[in-house]
């Protein structure tokens, strides 16, 4: 097989296909494995009824039938969900939205490889100057943008700062000291809640990015896939701002609906117009299963209703409860730190001065029966150096079952304390 230098680039052992295919194979293996290497959503009965009502409803309906598989969409997006979409957040949050600022991607993973590959890379012509890159404001950062560049050097990213809160408590900070804009800067994108960490980058440091992108005159790129105002995995204040200087992007995956692969990305019009050409090239339309399931509840705005008092509690007692249960197991005379769970759906623990690293530690994890993914993935664009803390740490899912998560993080707190032990 002869193939080009991007069918080599796609088709080697990127770090979200290996997740994928571990979580998939193990998934698929039927071995007990406690699952708590994914980022699949947990089962919030309410939320899941309310899907199969509607799916019913839709399927006794023969209008609603075509429009959901009869029919391509525009390759911005089913116009109706958009259009609902628009007047929800304008109520929500005076944003002044008009249809044009709304697109919608086959998920929102599809819409960071466009927009990514849309702002970074080498320039047009009559453009002099260096290739630009995608500035990821703190890592770690979320696997799935890490190979989503089609150029080598589309992400740069910075060491966080460390807060120490408490015996046992962190959270990154982003080192404004450090954080360089260039002219070869084509974004910036930060994803709040963050995918490993649970941290939520503050008001305070996202206000201070905004102005950054805004003096550069470059996007703000900002990831709310667990975020508000859905599926609303967020157990500290923040606040979603939207203008035409930042691209906000949403999902419906973490709501409950990761395969119905719906991202929605809210920007200017000329980035929506953009981001459409580049969709209907790849994708002819989206996909309108997602949005004609989900187009009532936003309408009514149950959507909001559902996001803050169902889902977010649903996961932050999960959080609650993964917490004491972790720190129980590995009770005190051990280094160990949980990053505060500030949202979305993982620990992420950090073992400083582990003797073994954190993909030794998952090999030994999925030995004993336990899937986590290995903390070294998600430091995408960061330069390799001697960063010991890239090696110590682990992203740990608590969205499924109870009783096999509390099973599984007993079971990382006695191999942790081996590794510590030398054995
Ligand atoms: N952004 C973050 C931070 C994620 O964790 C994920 C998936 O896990 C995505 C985006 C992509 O989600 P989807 O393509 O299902 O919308």
């Amino acid at each position: 097989m002869k193939l080009s230098a991007f069918g080599q680039k796609f088709s080697a052992d990127a770090g979200i296909s290996s997740l994928m295919d571990d979580l998939g194979n193990a998934m698929a293996s039927g071995d007990d494995m406690i699952m708590m290497g994914g980022g699949n959503p947990g089962n919030v009965p309410p939320v899941q009824a309310l899907f199969q009502r509607e799916l019913q409803r839709l399927a006794n309906d023969e209008a609603a039938v075509k429009r959901l598989v009869g029919t391509y969409d525009p390759p911005q997006g089913e116009k109706q969900f958009i259009g609902a979409l628009v007047e929800l957040l304008n109520r929500e949050y005076s944003w002044g939205l008009k249809p044009g600022n709304i697109g919608l991607t086959n998920g929102s993973q599809a819409a960071f490889f466009m927009l990514f590959n849309m702002f970074a890379g080498p320039r047009p012509a009559g453009d002099a100057g260096q290739p630009r890159h995608i500035l990821l404001p703190l890592a770690p950062e979320y696997i799935g943008y890490s190979d989503a560049g089609l150029y080598e050097g589309t992400f740069r990213s910075v060491r966080p700062e460390i807060d120490f809160h408490g015996e046992h408590r962190f959270k990154y900070r982003v080192d404004f000291d450090q954080l360089q804009v260039t002219e070869e800067t084509g974004a910036i994108c930060v994803s709040r809640p963050t995918n490993p960490t649970g941290n939520v980058v503050t008001d305070g440091e996202m206000a201070r990015l905004e102005a950054l992108a805004r003096q550069w005159d470059i996007p703000l790129i900002v990831d709310a896939a667990y975020g508000a105002p859905f599926p609303g995995l967020l157990y500290v204040d923040a606040t979603a701002h939207w203008n035409e200087n930042i691209i906000f992007c949403l999902s419906l995956s973490k709501l409950g609906l990761p395969a119905a692969r719906t991202g929605i990305v809210i920007a200017a019009e000329p980035v929506i117009k953009a981001l459409a050409s580049v969709n209907a090239i790849m994708n002819l339309a989206t996909g309108s299963f997602g949005a004609m399931l989900a187009e009532d509840m936003v309408r009514s705005g149950e959507i909001l209703r559902l996001s803050r008092d169902v889902i977010g509690p649903f996961y932050r007692a999960k959080m609650e409860r993964a917490v004491a249960t972790f720190s129980a197991a590995m009770g005190e005379g051990y280094p160990w730190f949980v990053h505060e769970p500030e949202g979305a759906m993982f620990l992420w623990l950090w073992f400083p001065d582990l003797p073994i690293t954190s993909e030794v530690l998952y090999q030994r994890l999925k030995m004993r029966g336990v899937l986590v993914v290995s903390g070294h993935y998600f430091f995408p664009g960061l330069p390799v150096d001697h960063w010991r803390h890239r090696q110590e740490c682990l992203r740990v899912t608590y969205s499924q079952d109870d009783d096999q998560v509390a099973q599984g993080l007993h079971i990382i707190a006695e191999e942790v304390r081996r590794a510590y032990d030398g054995e």
